[in-house]
């Protein structure tokens, strides 16, 4: 995939073109300008890192439907009411608003660029509602192994003293049991980093994902990212794919 960045004062007006009634600006090289990306990743995966380099990288603005629909509630639309009525009840927001407030998120003016969808579509009919909405020319998915993101994420505690953050594995305390930071003794885990929780959570993404996984995989969008490589070395294979 080939990404295109608007510089100031480009594209020249010889290469606007008119695309469903609206003047949009396309470079004269392969036109990849208004087509979106889906990403993948289990919690733990360093998706929300990579998704920031992805939207530096391309332009494309990253959404969340978490967000969309906090921002629709808020803001007190049609569509943020029925949806506020659902979480009110605590039941799941139906499909039909989720894909309404993707429809009216691919009409704002950033978007004609194409999006970059992060959380979203969880179903395959809600990829094959979004198929129809903004065209998507790449998935990519970030893949870590359980076992890896069961360590990462259940290794992590706080100073109760300070905040300072710490990693059974990736930084223990330099004396065992005591803050570097302030000299602590006292250590907070999350509730929620339990391993016990943290495998359900896998589970649950697992059961969502594959379906999905194999739904772009057909369509021959999906590639799939080895996550357990470094930071930087998740970003650089990330970035050759968005070059192709
Ligand atoms: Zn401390």
């Amino acid at each position: 995939m080939v990404v295109h960045l608007l510089l100031p004062g480009y594209p020249p007006a010889s290469h606007l073109m008119v695309d469903a009634g609206r003047l949009m600006p396309c470079l004269p090289v392969v036109c990849h300008m208004d087509s979106s990306i889906v990403l993948f990743g289990p919690p733990g995966a360093g998706k929300g890192t990579q998704a920031g380099r992805i939207v530096e990288v391309t332009g494309k603005p990253q959404v969340s439907t978490g967000d969309m629909l906090r921002a629709a509630v808020a803001a007190g639309t049609e569509l943020g009411r029925i949806a506020k009525g659902h979480m009110e009840s605590g039941g799941l927001v139906p499909d039909d608003v989720i894909i309404g407030l993707i429809e009216e998120r691919v009409k704002e003016s950033d978007a004609r660029n194409g999006l970059l969808f992060d959380g979203f579509p969880r179903t395959v009919a809600q990829a094959e509602a979004l198929a129809q909405i903004a065209p998507v020319s790449l998935v990519i998915a970030i893949e870590v192994e359980d076992e890896s993101i069961v360590g990462r994420i259940t290794g992590r505690f706080t100073c109760g003293g300070c905040g300072s953050v710490y990693h059974d594995l990736f930084r223990p305390c330099k004396i065992e049991g005591i803050c570097d930071e302030c000299g602590s003794s006292n250590f907070k885990r999350r509730a929620d980093d339990s391993e016990e929780t943290v495998r359900s959570r896998l589970a649950a993404y697992h059961e969502q994902t594959s379906p999905l996984a194999s739904w772009y995989e057909q369509r021959g969008l999906l590639h799939r990212i080895d996550g357990n490589a470094s930071i930087d070395e998740v970003g650089f294979r990330i970035s050759k794919i968005l070059d192709e």
